[in-house]
């Protein structure tokens, strides 16, 4: 299944240049075109790129009472010779399609789901941001459609792409706070889906952590609240020693693409990197023993997001000063180095559209 045919209908007039794009917010501006296909009689058909715009659909679609949609999320650049290029493509669409497996949705063939993203691009390439810092955010996301209300999963689905010129993020190190009560995932669940769900589910226990003055949630194992999980929409690393630890993976934690890419660096740099079960007990240890050197987010976002102090129970621990994290900053740099072609990608992670 190589040659899809994507109709493309384009748009008469660019808005490119209504865009100021030294000030892109996040999320909020779009290029000229999307991207939609149909799935129906058990196929993907009718890929088409049209103006973007809104869509309609029936009232009764299952996406919007029973929540089978599912998204990702991922960046395109400009190399140093202005080519466009994707960020390791194909395992967002092996994780797509993960997550599409487990909301009983039908999967997208990865050449499929290659394809309409490249040519969307191509099309929209004048819209990839060149300042540094800056991409051009993907988002491809599926949703069921049947008119029905019956709880069953839809014969019917939509897969659409949508572009967003981004500008450079530089997240203010933020304080976080480790869940008590609520939870995000749990094996045997859908945590390790980019199910919309979850998202909505998260809202209500970061809007409590806001109020007490803290910027995101640290989501716990959802048995005894012991074990560490992840962040938002980022999985953690923490620096013990001249140890580098990351929660292992085990069904309740969303499978991150920019983890991966680290624990890949780390080990290739000779990096001594741990997978394991974190309990919070032994991050507390550390801190109290002056060992507990870097707490970061990792996601695709923001690459890294600088922890500046963990509250659990009560017990405020705060981090060293930034210019001090020697392993966060320093995989910052390499993957955005990566990304835009400023050193070799020896990993081969960078697809050139
Ligand atoms: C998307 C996401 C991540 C990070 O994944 P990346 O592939 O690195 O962007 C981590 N946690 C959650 C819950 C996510 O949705």
């Amino acid at each position: 299944m190589s040659n899809f045919n994507i109709k493309i209908n384009s748009i008469s007039e660019s808005k490119i240049d209504q865009v100021d794009f030294s000030d892109l917010p996040f999320g909020k501006v779009f290029t000229d075109h999307m991207f939609v296909a149909d799935f129906f009689d058990g196929k993907w058909q009718q890929a088409r790129i049209l103006p973007f715009g809104n869509l309609s659909f029936h009232p009764a679609s299952n996406m919007m009472h029973y929540g089978q949609a599912i998204f990702e999320g991922m960046k395109a650049f400009k190399n140093q010779d202005g080519e466009p290029s994707v960020f390791r493509i194909e395992e967002h669409a092996k994780r797509f399609n993960l997550s599409a497996e487990r909301l009983c949705m039908p999967t997208i063939p990865e050449n499929f789901f290659c394809d309409a993203i490249e040519t969307l691009i191509k099309l929209d390439k004048n819209w990839i941001p060149t300042f540094e810092g800056s991409s051009l955010y993907i988002r491809p996301f599926m949703l069921g459609v049947d008119g029905y209300l019956g709880v069953k999963s839809s014969a019917t689905y939509q897969f659409i792409i949508f572009l967003c010129p981004v500008g450079p993020y530089y997240p203010k190190p933020v304080h976080l706070i480790t869940a008590e009560n609520f939870v995000r995932a749990v094996k045997g669940g859908v945590g390790e889906a980019k199910a919309a769900g979850n998202y909505a589910a998260s809202l209500l226990p970061m809007k409590i952590a806001n109020e007490a003055g803290y910027d995101q949630v640290m989501w716990m194992d959802a048995h005894e609240f012991k074990y560490i999980q992840e962040v938002g929409t980022m999985n953690l690393f923490f620096v013990i020693g001249d140890k580098v630890l990351t929660p292992a993976t085990d069904g309740a934690i969303l499978r991150g693409i920019t983890r991966k890419s680290f624990l890949t660096i780390l080990k290739d740099k000779g990096i001594s990197v741990e997978e394991r079960p974190i309990a919070i007990d032994e991050i507390i240890e550390a801190y109290d023993n002056g060992e507990l050197k870097e707490i970061f987010g990792a996601g695709t976002a923001a690459v890294v997001s600088h922890v500046a102090s963990l509250t659990h129970k009560g017990k405020k621990m705060e981090l060293p000063p930034i210019e001090d994290r020697k392993i966060g900053n320093m995989l910052k740099k390499e993957i955005n180095d990566i990304r835009t072609g400023l050193i070799e990608d020896k990993f081969n992670w960078m697809k050139k559209i």
